[in-house]
């Protein structure tokens, strides 16, 4: 894949509230394209405007100067979100340190954030992300299937599932609040009731404080058109279940999705593993200082 630098003219861009996922204020990007090339990444989408997505990651050379600018200009603390449109430990990570010197710049600020991840990279920050979490920090890590074999087949360019989750074990060992994005949970692939069982397990045993799950995948344009040729390359025949099932509907549920929620659900609670992430709260530093 290319690497090419780039100047951003923002960094920080306003999330609509309220955000039911994970309490974002701010959405921030520092690469644009993604080298962990999973099948169903939905920011191939032609909304989004990444022209070349699986062909070249830009890095935003100036985004540490942009960060301090806009951070010393906001008036309100809010969640800072990583990882919406690119994963921020992507192999890349390790020799740029973008993710680790924004970091850097948001603790000095005080700012809380939330990454997300498919990368037990996220672990060279380990010290950064203590200091921010003075204020909130949140890591999730998204796991969809806890085989790492059939990960590899969906996620080709990251980490194994297991290294992922040692990472998880790591950060709530630090006190970080840790856990699991269990989305998208891919129908006809990974829709089974062993699999989300194994994911829960998974998580219980590496100290998961939550597991948020989507039992579907969206798909559209360019993105649903890549999907379905690496089906035809790693799972011959799906494409034709797929599109007998959905069409060019948008959201496609897994078939049986009340059944592999019951099953979630019930296991979540048996380990007491919430089912939501908890958000940052501005109030509640306040209303300890009364006491
Ligand atoms: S890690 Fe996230 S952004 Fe990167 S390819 Fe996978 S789904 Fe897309």
């Amino acid at each position: 894949m290319a690497i090419k630098e780039i100047q951003a003219k923002v960094l920080l861009s306003r999330v609509r509230q309220p955000d039911p996922w994970f309490g974002l204020r701010y959405n921030m990007n520092l690469y644009q394209g993604c080298q962990h090339r999973c099948i169903y990444c939905d920011s191939r989408s032609e909304c989004y405007q990444v022209e070349h997505f699986d062909g070249e990651v830009l890095v935003k050379a100036n985004a540490i100067e942009l960060l301090q600018k806009e951070l010393a200009r906001k008036r309100v603390v809010g969640t800072i979100g990583l990882g919406s449109m690119n994963d921020p430990y992507m192999p890349l990570e390790a020799e740029v340190n973008l993710t680790g010197r924004a970091l850097q710049v948001i603790a000095r600020f005080g700012f809380p954030v939330h990454v997300i991840t498919k990368s037990d990279l996220v672990l060279k920050d380990l010290d950064t992300l203590c200091e921010i979490n003075r204020t909130y920090a949140a890591v999730s890590l998204t796991v969809t299937t806890a085989d790492d074999t059939l990960a590899k087949k969906v996620e080709p360019g990251a980490p194994l599932v297991s290294q992922r989750l040692k990472a998880m074990q790591v950060l709530a060992a630090h006190g970080i609040h840790t856990g699991i994005v269990m989305m998208p949970v891919l129908p006809f692939v990974e829709d089974t009731e062993d699999n989300v069982a194994a994911i829960v397990r998974q998580a219980h045993k590496h100290g998961a404080a939550y597991i948020v799950p989507s039992f579907g995948v969206t798909l559209r344009d360019r993105q649903r058109a890549y999907y379905y040729d690496r089906l035809d390359e790693s799972f011959p025949g799906l494409r034709q279940r797929y599109e007998r099932a959905y069409g060019n509907q948008y959201y496609c549920p897994v078939p049986d999705a009340d059944r592999l929620a019951k099953v979630f659900y019930e296991l979540c609670s048996r380990y007491s593993i919430a089912t939501r992430i908890t958000p940052y709260q501005p109030d509640a530093a306040k209303q300890l200082s009364l006491f």
